[in-house]
């Protein structure tokens, strides 16, 4: 049986940027990373909008405002060091009803109190930035961007290897048995032993986290978030990225246009029920992901609480022209014909039993054990400093040796 110091599961970039951070720690460490799939960053990871947030919609002091803000620095430091793709481009949010002009400014308030350059857009300034936006104010937000995640996880991977860490991709961690002082783990590729396990497993870090007979008193629901793609010769309808002003409630809701890395467009994601967690199509069905879903009482009190909501992403779903005609509030020169289905990607949010949806970052910590338990939007922003933070948890390499 081999042994670690060190065992991470998932492979996403919460994962690796967790493993490269122990490493970074701990210089001479035994570590594994153990990811389900044959390659890096399959799911999350590699299926969102790739943007590098800059951490304006979160609650000042919360996780979220502070990793992210960080993160994001980080991110661009670390993609400028190892020859990366990125493009810190900025981006604009855009209120289009009258309604929207307080909390438009309240966006812009919270900004300043993340301690963001945020600047105020009348709609002519706007129009100077992305000339096909109708809109009646706006805010710019210039430290966001794109950036390819994929890549990152990559060279991640590649970092951890070529200091000693141990990848094991196609290896999916099944059983915790703690023995002694240590903690076996029966995966699919036998045995192997750590002494500190961490649970990074993105949409299934709730499971990992009762195999490891932790209680992180949330389940994760998955929600999938549908994309389309502006045919290439619409593309110049969006210079770089535009969102609507969020609801305060659903931060993720409200469908946006992002420009990539890869120089398309994508015009989303909606936010729907996702009856498999790992299900990127609307057919895509698992008898237990389903189960467990309607089986949860938190599930039915979210659902209760915000019924319409819910339909109304279900309609926007099975209906191209709902969803133009959200998207035609930013932009009104879209059409159906502009668009072509793009990739769906699939979140993982945790919710409580009392179907409040866990806002912030959620990192439970055990004796032996640390489980990464909601990383939703934008933990791949944040993901180094989610990384220290985890590594900073953990007692140091050389004192559990002595
Ligand atoms: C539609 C969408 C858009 C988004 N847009 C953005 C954005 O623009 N910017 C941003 O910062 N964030 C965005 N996010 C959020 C971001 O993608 C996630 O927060 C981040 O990727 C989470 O990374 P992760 O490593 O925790 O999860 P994942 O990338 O899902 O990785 C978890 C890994 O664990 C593996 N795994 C699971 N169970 C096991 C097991 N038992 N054994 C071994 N391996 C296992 C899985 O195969 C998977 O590879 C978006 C998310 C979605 C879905």
């Amino acid at each position: 049986m081999q042994s670690y110091d060190f065992v991470v599961i998932g492979g996403g970039i919460v994962g690796l940027s967790v493993a490269w951070a122990i490493m970074q720690r701990n210089p001479g460490v035994r570590l594994a990373v153990l990811e389900k799939e044959d390659a890096w960053a399959r799911h999350q990871t590699g299926r969102n909008s790739g943007v590098i947030h800059s951490g304006i919609y979160y609650k000042p002091g919360s996780l979220k405002a502070k990793l992210c803000r960080e993160g994001n620095r980080r991110l661009v430091a670390f993609c400028q060091q190892h020859g990366i793709k990125f493009e810190i481009c900025g981006k604009v949010i855009v209120a289009t009803q009258p309604s929207e002009l307080p909390l438009l400014e309240n966006l812009f308030e919270r900004g300043i109190a993340n301690g963001l350059l945020v600047r105020r857009l009348t709609a002519s300034q706007v129009l100077e930035l992305e000339p096909h936006v109708r809109c009646l104010a706006g805010i710019q937000v210039p430290s966001t961007g794109i950036v390819d995640f994929v890549g990152v996880s990559r060279r991640l991977a590649e970092l951890i290897g070529g200091d000693g860490g141990e990848l094991w991709l196609g290896t999916k961690a099944l059983a915790f048995r703690p023995e002694g002082d240590r903690t076996v783990l029966e995966t699919s590729k036998g045995l192997l032993s750590g002494r500190w396990i961490v649970n990074c497993a993105g949409l299934h870090s709730d499971r990992v986290a009762r195999l490891a007979h932790a209680n992180p008193e949330a389940r994760i629901v998955p929600f999938r978030g549908e994309y389309y793609e502006l045919r290439p010769e619409r593309r110049h309808l969006v210079k770089n990225l535009i969102y609507p002003v969020p609801d305060p409630q659903f931060p993720f809701l409200g469908v946006h246009f992002t420009r990539t890395i890869d120089g398309s467009v994508h015009a989303g994601p909606n936010a729907v029920l996702s009856l498999k967690r790992e299900g990127y199509r609307r057919t895509a069905f698992n008898l237990r992901d389903f189960w467990e879903t309607m089986s949860y009482a938190g599930f039915w009190r979210l659902a209760a609480k915000h019924r319409r909501e819910g339909l109304r992403e279900i309609y926007r779903s099975f209906s191209k022209r709902a969803f133009v005609r959200s998207l035609q509030n930013l932009i009104p020169e879209i059409t159906e014909h502009d668009l072509v289905a793009g990739e769906a990607g699939v979140r993982a949010q945790a919710l409580r039993p009392d179907g409040g949806l866990v806002d912030d970052f959620l990192i439970v910590r055990g004796s032996s054990t640390i489980h990464v338990c909601n990383a939703p939007s934008p933990a791949a922003t944040a993901s180094l400093e989610i990384g220290r933070v985890v590594a900073e948890q953990i007692p140091c390499y050389s004192a559990m040796r002595s």
